[in-house]
């Protein structure tokens, strides 16, 4: 009776009765707990999953309209670059790629240029797409940070970066490799001009883009749990031979070991970078009193980044009123240590030897 109960009535019923399957874009898995959450919540969440708080990739579009006031922002046309100079294919050709990635996000290329206000105060901004071929950096990526760089320096408006790559185009050879210099001379002009740079590392910033301008900010901010390096952790697993810590490369990690000044939650996203550009700004965008460069500078007045005397007090509450994750202190095993790692590897080459020997005993003594 069981077999039948338990075999023949569901199959029966499946027969019968056409199951409704949602649409397939409907669920979103989390990557942080593997629930399921529904992409409208997850949309009007900022793409955080309720969840456990991980934080998912996000693409241009809804993280501009979560930065600027009323979502409301303009494009910085960038100049276009020459298409695939190299000819390059591999299994597909870099011009049909391209081209894919053209209509699946309908972007020109992985990065965005963008200006509006943030908090009234007006900023320009760089969103790195990871959907459009992993963010990579190619002619047209440097290229459009390279004019949004020197469009803030124009604008005299402080510039933010959400960083998200791959790394370097490699179908752009060595063309794209030269986009690591170019884009480290554009934030030199942004220094010159005494101008903010604050980068927002996102999930995952990784090889030649690390390598260059999202490392050179003068505040670097990270999301929760975005994983952040040059060589990923499985490569580096590979050739040291060591199994790494939990949480290696990951925003909390790097935090800890002071390669991040902070962690922010998306929620918190926007009102820490206003705060950033207004202590950066000297307070003017906040209505904070400005010393004219006058004669006689007035008593708790310190000189800001361009130049200008604020208020000291102002700007010590405007820092202190955050929500930042302070460092979790680092253990002493945590920090990397080539001797250690030799140590280790010797003790555990001394046991594998102790242990061959102990199972194969060259046993004469009772022949
Ligand atoms: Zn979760």
């Amino acid at each position: 009776m069981n077999w039948i109960n338990n075999v023949v009535r569901p199959k029966i019923r499946g027969l019968l009765t056409t199951r409704r399957e949602p649409p397939d874009n409907f669920w979103h898995k989390c990557g942080g707990c593997g629930q399921m959450s529904d992409v409208k919540a997850l949309e009007e969440n900022a793409y955080v999953f309720p969840c456990c708080g991980h934080h998912e990739r996000m693409a241009s579009d809804p993280r501009l309209k979560l930065l600027f006031d009323d979502g409301a922002y303009t494009k910085v046309p960038v100049s276009t670059v020459p298409t695939d100079p190299l000819k390059f294919r591999d299994g597909q050709r870099y011009t049909d790629r391209l081209k894919a990635a053209r209509a699946k996000t309908a972007l020109d290329d992985a990065v965005v240029i963008a200006e509006g206000k943030l908090d009234g105060q007006n900023i320009v901004t760089a969103v790195q797409d990871f959907r459009f071929m992993g963010g990579s950096l190619g002619m047209a990526a440097g290229e459009a940070i390279v004019t949004g760089m020197l469009h803030a320096v124009a604008k005299k408006a402080p510039f933010i970066l959400f960083a998200a790559s791959g790394g370097a185009r490699m179908q752009e050879g060595i063309l794209s490799l030269m986009q690591m210099p170019r884009t480290t001379i554009a934030v030199q002009r942004l220094r010159d001009a005494r101008l903010p740079y604050i980068v927002v590392l996102t999930d995952p910033t990784t090889g030649g883009v690390t390598a260059s301008y999202a490392m050179l900010g003068d505040v670097h901010i990270a999301e929760p749990g975005a994983l952040i390096c040059f060589a990923g952790p499985r490569v580096i697993e590979q050739t040291i031979r060591e199994q790494l810590p939990e949480g290696f490369q990951r925003a909390e990690y790097l935090l800890a070991h002071g390669m991040v000044d902070m962690v922010v939650h998306r929620h918190k996203m926007r009102e820490t970078l206003s705060r950033l550009c207004r202590i950066t700004m000297s307070g003017t965008a906040a209505g904070v009193s400005v010393y004219d460069g006058g004669k006689k500078k007035p008593a708790g007045y310190i000189k800001s980044m361009n130049g200008h005397a604020v208020d000291g007090k102002v700007v010590e509450k405007l820092a202190r009123g955050s929500d930042i994750l302070e460092p979790e202190p680092v253990e002493d095993g945590e920090r990397f240590d080539a001797a250690r790692i030799d140590a280790r590897e010797k003790a555990k080459r001394e046991a594998d030897a102790k242990a061959k020997s102990r199972t194969f005993p060259p046993n004469n003594s009772r022949s």
